[in-house]
């Protein structure tokens, strides 16, 4: 059995073949960049007003206004000294101004402009490249796009930018007591959960789940549907069926199929019966069964592959040092992720703990995380990872 600190750098050092895509800017957000990006042109790339008010040239408290520029003029506009134009926010500022009065520091009577404050020359202007210069580094490749670094791209006139493609994801759930959502249950049987959460948490961090099955316990059918999805996936994740009973067959259908084994078993709770293998450019993951074991493999271990995955340089969740809500008593000796809430600056431990329980995951939003025995007091920092 490994650590939870072994398995991270076994995922971590897989080489990995990537591709890169080059995408229409509107279909980047959420992808990492294939390509460093600097600035074609100083940003902005004229002086321009930052306020509705008047361009003046020459410290005074009166000018004569001589024109308008609206937002969007192309022309080139001059000023002489005691002379003033009405200008818009955006708009370029004519040559000679020395600074922009707001409209509300200012009174007009006829073509007469009146100033309400003293005028400090620059005021109000946004000088060309003040926020980047030509050349500048914008981004490194490996960067992920948010929204604000599309508006950025954008504003930068790319509207193509060329990125990693996310890789390809398929899911399996085995087990026959498993029925689907919305079909009658029979005594004994139990609603197939794990792929719908898988699902979803791959949807949330921007992947796909390109297609998903459900096994029965049958080591031929387990064998053949691993077959099928493993030529197909970049990734695939299979939920149950890896643990020591009589029907877990997961393990050595894999082998069967050729996946080679890279690490079984992690010393954590929950989740510790977790497989991690590769056939030539394709992973596997095969999580354990119960919901809170394979949601917390996901947020701990899958995560940081399929982020690796599509070319992020950083990976995993964030984690923070946040002090307990009360005191808690951990009795655990392997390490432990405990389902719980942040709020208000504080983290508190929730009830069911169990891992075949998800409530407290899906009234939570984080997990607590102890390498071992402790006995905490209320206020005690503890190391939290943001689910
Ligand atoms: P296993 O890892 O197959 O031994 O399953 C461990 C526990 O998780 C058992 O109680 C299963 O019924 C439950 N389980 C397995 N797969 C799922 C699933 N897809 N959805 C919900 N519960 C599951
Ligand atoms: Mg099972």
């Amino acid at each position: 059995m490994i650590s939870i600190q072994q398995a991270a750098e076994i995922i971590r050092s897989q080489t990995i073949k990537r591709s890169v895509t080059v995408r229409p800017l509107s279909e980047c957000s959420g992808f990492y960049l294939a390509e460093e990006i600097t600035s074609p042109f100083d940003l902005p790339s004229f002086d321009n007003s930052a306020m509705d008010g008047y361009a003046v040239c020459g410290i005074s408290d009166r000018y004569d206004i001589v024109g308008e520029i609206p937002a969007g003029d192309t022309s080139d506009h001059s000023l002489e000294p005691g002379k003033a134009v009405r200008i818009f926010t955006g708009a370029k500022v004519p040559n000679r101004t020395t600074a922009v009065v707001m409209q509300e520091k200012s009174r007009v009577n006829g073509s007469v402009l009146h100033i309400e404050e003293t005028v400090n020359e620059g005021q109000n202007i946004r000088q060309k490249g003040y926020e980047l210069a030509e050349g500048d580094s914008v981004f490194k490749s490996g960067y992920f796009i948010s929204p604000a670094s599309i508006g950025l791209i954008g504003s930068l006139g790319l509207d193509k930018v060329k990125v990693f493609n996310k890789p390809n994801v398929r899911v399996i759930s085995t087990g026959n007591e498993l029925i689907q959502p919305g079909e009658k249950k029979r005594e004994g049987e139990i609603y197939e959960s794990n792929s719908f959460a898988l699902q979803s948490a791959l949807a949330r961090f921007g992947f796909n789940c390109q297609e998903k099955t459900h096994i029965r316990d049958n080591f031929s059918a387990i064998k053949t549907g691993i077959a099928d999805y493993l030529e197909q996936s970049d990734i695939l994740l299979i939920s149950g069926g890896i643990s020591v009973g009589d029907y877990d067959f997961v393990k050595q259908a894999l082998e069967e199929n050729g996946v080679e084994e890279l690490f079984y078993k992690v010393r954590q709770k929950p989740g510790k019966p977790l497989y991690f293998g590769r056939r030539e450019n394709t992973f596997v993951f095969a999580l354990p069964g119960n919901p809170a074991s394979s949601l917390t493999c996901f947020y701990v271990h899958v995560l940081p592959l399929l982020q690796l995955f599509s070319g992020a340089k950083t990976t995993g969740l964030q984690h923070i040092e946040i002090p307990l809500n009360h005191d808690y008593d951990n009795r655990s000796d392997r390490p432990i992720f405990l389902k719980a809430l942040v709020d208000h600056q504080t983290v508190s431990i929730l009830n069911r703990q169990s891992s075949s329980m998800i409530h407290s995951m899906a009234t939570g939003n984080a997990l607590v995380f102890f390498d071992g025995q402790t006995k905490l007091r209320k206020g005690e920092r503890v190391e939290t990872i943001l689910i």
